[in-house]
C-alpha cells in the first residue's frame, strides 16, 4: 500500500495519508481533517474551520505533476511563441505601409517638381529641379522614419500587453516545478 507519513495536525499524531484519503478523523484524537493535494505537496486541515494545517509532500505526486507541468509550460511557451509571431507579422506589413506612402510620396514628389519646374514656371533658374527633387525626397524619408517609429512603438505596446497573461501562467508554472522539483529531491 502506497501511503505518505505526516503528523495530525491537531495533536501531532503519527498518521498513514493514502492517495484516495480525502477526509478521515484521526485514529488518536479523533479530529476530523481534510485532505488538500496540489502536485506533491499534501496538506491536512482541521475540519473544524481552526487554522492548523500540516505540510506533507507526496514523492509519487511530485513527479507526476512535473510530467504534466513542465508539458503546460512547453504549451504555454509554444502558444506564445505564435502570438509573437502573429504581432510581428502584423509589425512587417504595417512597416510596409510605411514604405509604399514614402515611395508615393517621393513619385509624387518627384513629377510635381518637373511639372513646376519645367511646365509652371519656366523661368525658374537652372538648379530649382535639384532643391525641388531634394525637397520631396527629403519629406518622403521624414515620413518613412516617423511612420517607423510610430509602427514600432505600437507594435511594442502591443506585445507587452499579449505578453502579460503569458508571463503570469509561465512564472507560476516554474514556480510550481521548482516546489514539486525540490519534492522529488528531497
Ligand atoms: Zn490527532
Amino acid at each position: 500500500m502506497n501511503f505518505i507519513s505526516m503528523k495530525c495536525p491537531n495533536c501531532g499524531g503519527a498518521l498513514e495519508i493514502t492517495a484516495e484519503m480525502e477526509r478521515f478523523h484521526c485514529g488518536y484524537c479523533g479530529q476530523e481533517q481534510m485532505v488538500e493535494r496540489r502536485g506533491g505537496t499534501v496538506l491536512l486541515k482541521l475540519v473544524d474551520g481552526l487554522a492548523k494545517v500540516q505540510r506533507g509532500t507526496d514523492k509519487t505526486a511530485a513527479e507526476l505533476a512535473l510530467v504534466r507541468l513542465k508539458q503546460e509550460l512547453d504549451t504555454t511557451k509554444q502558444e506564445w511563441e505564435k502570438v509573437d509571431q502573429n504581432l510581428k507579422l502584423r509589425r512587417k506589413s504595417a512597416d510596409n505601409v510605411g514604405a509604399v506612402i514614402a515611395l508615393l510620396l517621393l513619385i509624387g514628389g518627384m513629377i510635381f517638381s518637373v511639372f513646376v519646374c519645367y511646365i509652371l514656371i519656366p523661368t525658374l533658374p537652372s538648379y530649382s529641379i535639384a532643391v525641388c527633387l531634394f525637397i520631396s525626397m527629403a519629406f518622403a524619408i521624414a515620413i518613412l522614419i516617423y511612420y517607423s517609429i510610430v509602427t514600432s512603438r505600437k507594435q511594442n505596446e502591443l506585445r507587452t500587453q499579449a505578453w502579460r497573461p503569458f508571463g503570469e501562467k509561465i512564472k507560476d508554472l516554474e514556480g510550481q516545478i521548482e516546489i514539486n522539483k525540490r519534492i522529488c529531491e528531497s
